[in-house]
């Protein structure tokens, strides 16, 4: 277990509060999983487990939480809360904001914050607001016990996914539920409980009235959990996925290869950015896009193609709340594939596109979608080599990428058109 989630649970136990671990940190330990993260549940108020920790800061708008930072890791606690209302999306956060305002006036929340005292509840009432039986186990750390409110103990053993209380109930509060469920389930390899089973097939349609920002965190973790491939099945298959983004391509013969292919990147150890796994959703499009763009053969026009790409990556990125960034790094990460069709023609090139800033996320989509043939490997080796060289030499100057030399002659080089800014108008 972390030693910071210890420090943070004994030190509010020191202080004369109750503290649990809560959540997927009791289940994954339980089950002998490395738990992503440790959440921690408190009878203390978010100021007073604010004055116990320097370095902590209170975040959230509709519900306030702790986040007490340690050197690369950050422990979540939250007060014990009786409201079965969903939990904050990553858009309720804003850091900072609420708790300069408590300083400044500690017993006068401003408009914006809040009174939540009478939303915080009991342990027990904690743990029946939360989503499944196996994430609502508490772990108390003055005796080193267990608590079960909802039967999550039989459950884990067993191997079953089942929601907290009535499903069909819970799902209406709170349709992301739906895709929470069937992700555990194929992350932990469990059943989805029959009465949990049907309600999902009930209620699927729920899912559209959702809030866009909170499906794409649910998305992002399943990209991010090494299982992508099996939980996009399993929201498919419970028709969750056509309603909750809309926007997206969902051709399963060209989309599930490409989940596979980061699932297994994933379980090899790898690091996949987000800006990465989103793009790759958008390759068969972009494939389809640089199949029809060239095909007269002629040399792309590079405005006419940025154009079209962002047409094709702006409504659905939109609809999903992706981030400036992320997106900045998808549009120029896809752009750089259409260079890497053919082999460098100049160290100048190389060196231009390995230090952009998107290189990262457009070298792991060419590797991507060469492996799984939607797009060209041709000049596939000729890049490797062109990079590894940039990599032994980050600093190094543009005569020493040596590109190859038949390409390069047998390319005319052609008059450089003058940039917008050199233009007279
Ligand atoms: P992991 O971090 O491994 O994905 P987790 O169970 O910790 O798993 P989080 O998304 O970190 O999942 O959520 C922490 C806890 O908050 C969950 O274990 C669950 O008890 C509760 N929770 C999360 N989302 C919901 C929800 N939509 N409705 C009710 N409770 C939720
Ligand atoms: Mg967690």
């Amino acid at each position: 277990m972390s030693p910071n989630a210890i420090k943070v649970l004994y030190r509010l136990h020191r202080a004369g509060y109750q503290a649990f671990l809560v959540g997927g940190g009791v289940r994954d330990l339980l089950i002998d999983r490395n738990p992503k993260d440790f959440d921690i549940g408190t009878n203390a108020r978010p100021e007073e487990v604010r004055r116990l920790f320097k370095n902590s800061r209170i975040i959230g708008r509709r519900f306030r939480l702790v986040h007490v930072f340690f050197r690369g890791e950050v422990i979540e606690v939250s007060t014990f809360r009786a409201s079965p209302e969903p939990p904050e999306g990553p858009d309720d956060w804003e850091e900072g904001e609420i708790e300069e305002r408590e300083a400044e006036s500690p017993d006068e929340p401003g408009p914006k914050a809040v009174r939540d005292d009478n939303r915080y509840g009991t342990p027990e009432e904690d743990a029946w607001r939360r989503d499944l039986t196996i994430n609502a186990l508490f772990y108390d750390i003055s005796d080193f016990s267990v608590i079960d409110w909802v039967g999550g103990l039989e459950d884990l053993d067993a191997g079953i996914v089942r929601v907290v209380g009535q499903p069909n109930i819970r799902f209406e509060e709170d349709p992301v539920r739906m895709m929470r469920a069937l992700e555990y389930g194929v992350r932990l390899g469990f059943e989805l409980a029959p009465e949990t089973d049907a309600a999902i097939h009930a209620c699927h349609a729920l899912i559209a009235e959702a809030v866009p920002a909170r499906l794409t965190y649910e998305l992002m973790e399943a990209l991010r959990s090494g299982h992508a491939a099996g939980i996009w099945e399993r929201w498919d298959h419970f028709g969750l996925l056509g309603k909750a983004f809309p926007e997206l391509d969902l051709d399963r013969d060209q989309i599930l290869p490409l989940l596979r292919c980061v699932d297994a990147r994933i379980s090899r150890g790898g690091r996949v950015a987000d800006a990465t796994t989103i793009a790759a959703l958008f390759l068969p499009g972009f494939a389809r896009l640089l199949a029809e763009m060239t095909s007269d053969g002629q040399r792309l026009a590079n405005a006419v193609f940025l154009d079209r790409l962002r047409a094709m990556l702006e409504p659905a990125t939109t609809h999903m709340m992706v981030s400036n960034q992320s997106f900045h790094q998808m549009y120029h990460g896809l752009f750089a594939l259409t260079k890497m069709r053919r082999p460098p023609e100049r160290g100048r090139q190389v060196l231009k596109l390995t230090r952009h800033e998107s290189f990262a996320v457009a070298w792991d989509l060419f590797e991507i979608g060469t492996e799984v043939g939607l797009l060209s490997g041709n000049a596939k080796d000729a890049w490797c080599r062109a990079v590894e060289q940039v990599r032994k030499k980050p600093t190094g100057k543009v005569q020493e990428v040596v590109v190859d030399p038949v390409k390069r002659t047998r390319r005319r080089r052609r008059k450089r058109r003058p940039r917008p800014s050199e233009s007279t108008s």
